[in-house]
């Protein structure tokens, strides 16, 4: 399947599952947008080294996803957006009685607004194109729960309700809108979390993996970045033409128990 003429913006991609999706997306031919809120040597190497591998154009372009002015400017800066892949995302574990206000409205600015913003600037040019692909990066955690991520929860319950909302007004456009619900991807901001995990059920770390992170997955394994990866380019294929305002799983069976 190639993507060649298409330009995809993956949000938060210099990192993890974002990353991992630009680089299938690269792979297929797209011409890939790369984003994060730094502005390093590194993130613009990332875009070279990229583009060197793949033999199609990658940028790098800095937008803070928690504002959204920067968020409309990124797709005004990409040139093009035929693929929106909406996927910057951060998190934080806490009871919700000790939850920090800032917290929660960084998570829900950066996991839920952000794609309000970008959605919104990205479908005029969609529509002019006549062809469109807008892929949001959910989580298990958009169709279920647990406990101490209220925050994150609420964003990704957000996210698939926007989803779907998206898609119905698009369905005469050509423009689908999905959801990628993943489980479990071993990346950093997985990483991140199980020191607190750790301490919110007393558990050494191998015990907080496989009774905390992974309990809810019927395989007992993490998906890989390039699995999501490859979610995202089958939405983005013909294939996936009348796939409109739904979510596929990649969650190893959790949301099937
Ligand atoms: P990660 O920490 O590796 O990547 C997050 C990316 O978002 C990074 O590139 C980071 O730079 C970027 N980012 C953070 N704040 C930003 C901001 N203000 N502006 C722009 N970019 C910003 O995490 P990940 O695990 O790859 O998560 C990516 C997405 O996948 C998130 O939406 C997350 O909720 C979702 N997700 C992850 C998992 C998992 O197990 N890892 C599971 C389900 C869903």
């Amino acid at each position: 399947m190639s993507l060649k003429g298409k330009t995809a913006v993956v949000t938060g991609s210099n990192s993890g599952i974002g990353l991992g999706v630009a680089r299938e997306l690269a792979k297929a031919g797209a011409r890939v947008v790369l984003n994060s809120f730094t502005d390093r040597d590194e993130d613009h190497k990332l875009a070279a080294d990229m583009a060197a591998e793949f033999g199609t154009e990658v940028v790098y372009i800095k937008a803070d996803m928690s504002k959204g002015d920067e968020c409309r400017a990124l797709i005004a800066q990409a040139g093009a957006c035929d693929i929106l892949v909406n996927n910057a995302g951060i998190q934080h574990v806490a009871a919700i009685e000790d939850f920090p206000v800032e917290k929660w409205d960084a998570i829900i600015a950066i996991n839920l607004t952000s794609a309000f913003h970008t959605t919104a600037a990205a479908i005029p040019g969609m529509k002019a194109a006549g062809w469109g692909r807008i892929v949001n990066i959910a989580s298990a955690h958009g169709l279920s729960a647990s406990p101490y991520k209220s925050a994150y929860v609420s964003a990704k319950h957000g996210i698939v309700g926007m989803t779907k909302t998206v898609a119905l007004e698009l369905a005469r456009d050509k423009i689908t809108c999905n959801a990628i619900c993943p489980g479990y991807v071993m990346t950093p901001l997985v990483e991140a979390q199980i020191p607190d995990t750790m301490k919110q059920y007393g558990m050494d770390r191998d015990e907080a993996i496989e009774k905390v992170i992974l309990q809810r997955s019927a395989t007992k394994e993490f998906a890989t970045v390039e699995q999501i990866g490859g979610t995202a380019v089958f939405l983005c294929s013909s294939a996936a033409d009348q796939i409109t305002g739904t979510t596929i799983s990649v969650d190893g069976g959790w949301t099937a128990l």
